[in-house]
């Protein structure tokens, strides 16, 4: 590590004692960024890395809402404007007990360097709540996202901010919130939000776009390296938007889907998943993953114990997609998959692996999708969407997924060409990491100190 990298991250680890998954996720990125740091000196001189892992804005705010029984209860809401200089900041809502600002921090900062990736005008930024929404009713979660927007109203708009969903964040959400959005500002603007509904501003794709895009990465990686996903075991965690779609882009393509889980435990059905089914538990009845086995009592449930390798990764495949959560995969799970012949790694999720277990995946020439790239077209269906609605159009799913499988084959070409140049061979996590900081690192020296 270059002494300047070196000097700031101390800084960063200084001034944010508290925030762990912030700290990993500079520390990831600036730890790649050695060869690009060391050939421009004016980076230095401008104290642009310094700038960079200060995000721009963050407001905290009191989310009151009623319960149905009449209680009030406090959130904290979070939107984190990290880095506005290539575009409007832009990135997703999570809704789940864990946020807080270090997570927010790190999936903002992450972010900037996606939307970067994406070639798309969009900067980053991230928000959420630490709102539980599992077990809350329909009218508990219109309430809690009703309150939210009262607040995030002022501080987002179609130049400005966009959020979309996230984890506990999906179309009735961001219906609720559009909703209360459009009754605060007595106005139809559509482009605020994206993941909308298909009847108010919606993009046809959206809602595939993430899982889809990482298959057509992986597609692309593991053609790159003489791969095909026809015939691939594969396993998946999680069981919610990026990886249901994952799943049926992976089927579609030729893999066979064996796992998929949630945060209790996994179901291994070794006959290949029935996706129809995963959708109906989880998209409509919003049930356990564990529900699966009363249609499928030859298919096998693992639970997860505290503390222990997630059920799910310790299922021998070639192919392993984490579409869960951050910090899913440690060294000691990442020995487990080398060791029962994993080729390749997709991160749906964002940062799923943490930095050990990459280094690891690397040195065991295991093929590793970054999230930063690989997850990408959940954002770049986003900018979609803000584009169709500023045309007033609505494009075909065709014509959608079209443009999502070119943008997804561009990313992995940047991150190629990126590692190629500077002979990093298959390390595409440096390669991601370079490629999306080099955009945004030319648009803040060009914009000056601010
Ligand atoms: P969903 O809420 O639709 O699904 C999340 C899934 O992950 C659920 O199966 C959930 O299980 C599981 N999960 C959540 N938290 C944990 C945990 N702490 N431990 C184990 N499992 C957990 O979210 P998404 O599919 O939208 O998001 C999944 C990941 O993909 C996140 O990292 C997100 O940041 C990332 N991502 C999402 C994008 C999108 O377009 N939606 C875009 C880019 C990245 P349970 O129901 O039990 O909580």
């Amino acid at each position: 590590m270059s002494n300047y990298i070196e000097s700031v991250l101390e800084t960063v680890k200084k001034k944010n004692p508290n925030e762990k998954e912030f700290i990993q996720a500079v520390s990831e990125v600036l730890e790649t960024l050695k060869p690009i740091v060391e050939r421009h000196s004016e980076y230095e001189a401008t104290a642009l890395l310094e700038r960079l892992v200060e995000p721009e804005r963050i407001i905290s705010f009191r989310v009151p809402w009623l319960d149905d029984n009449g209680k009030v209860q406090v959130n904290r809401g979070f939107r984190v404007q990290f880095n506005g200089s290539i575009g409007p900041y832009k990135g997703g809502l999570r809704f789940h007990p864990s946020v807080n600002q270090s997570i927010m921090k790190f999936l903002a900062f992450e972010q900037i360097f996606k939307n970067s990736l994406t070639g798309l005008p969009i900067g980053g930024g991230k928000g959420g709540s630490d709102f539980d929404p599992k077990g809350k009713s329909d009218n508990e979660i219109m309430r809690f996202c009703q309150s939210f927007m009262n607040e995030l109203q002022r501080h987002i708009g179609h130049d400005l901010d966009v959020p979309a969903g996230d984890i506990g964040v999906g179309g009735r959400e961001i219906g609720y919130l559009f909703g209360q959005y459009r009754k605060i500002k007595n106005a139809y603007e559509a482009g605020v939000l994206t993941g909308k509904g298909l009847e108010y501003g919606g993009s046809l794709a959206r809602k595939e776009a993430t899982g889809f895009g990482l298959m057509y990465y992986m597609r692309e990686m593991l053609k790159a390296n003489n791969i095909d996903m026809k015939g691939k075991v594969t396993t998946i965690s999680g069981s919610g938007n990026v990886a249901i779609y994952a799943a049926q882009k992976a089927t579609e393509m030729g893999a066979k889907v064996v796992a998929m889980s949630d945060s209790n435990g996994c179901v291994w059905d070794e006959n290949g998943i029935d996706l129809d089914e995963v959708k109906r538990l989880k998209e409509v009845e919003r049930l356990r993953i564990k529900e699966y086995l009363k249609k499928h009592p030859n298919a096998k449930y693992m639970e997860n114990k505290e503390g222990e390798t997630p059920a799910v990764y310790t299922i021998k495949a070639d192919v392993v997609l984490p579409c869960a959560t951050q910090n899913d995969i440690n060294l000691k799970t990442a020995e487990l998959m080398v060791k029962n012949g994993v080729i390749a790694v997709g991160e749906g999720a964002n940062m799923p692996t943490d930095i050990e277990a990459i280094n690891y995946f690397l040195k065991n020439n295991v093929l590793l999708a970054p999230a930063k790239a690989a997850n990408a077209g959940g954002v770049a269906t986003s900018a979609l969407e803000m584009s169709q609605n500023s045309m007033r159009l609505a494009w075909s799913f065709e014509e959608v997924d079209k443009k999502l499988d070119a943008i997804m084959t561009n990313i992995f070409k940047a991150c190629k060409e990126t590692a190629d140049e500077y002979g990093l061979g298959t390390n595409y996590v440096a390669g991601a990491n370079i490629a999306g900081f080099k955009k945004v690192a030319n648009a803040m020296m060009a914009q000056g100190v601010i």
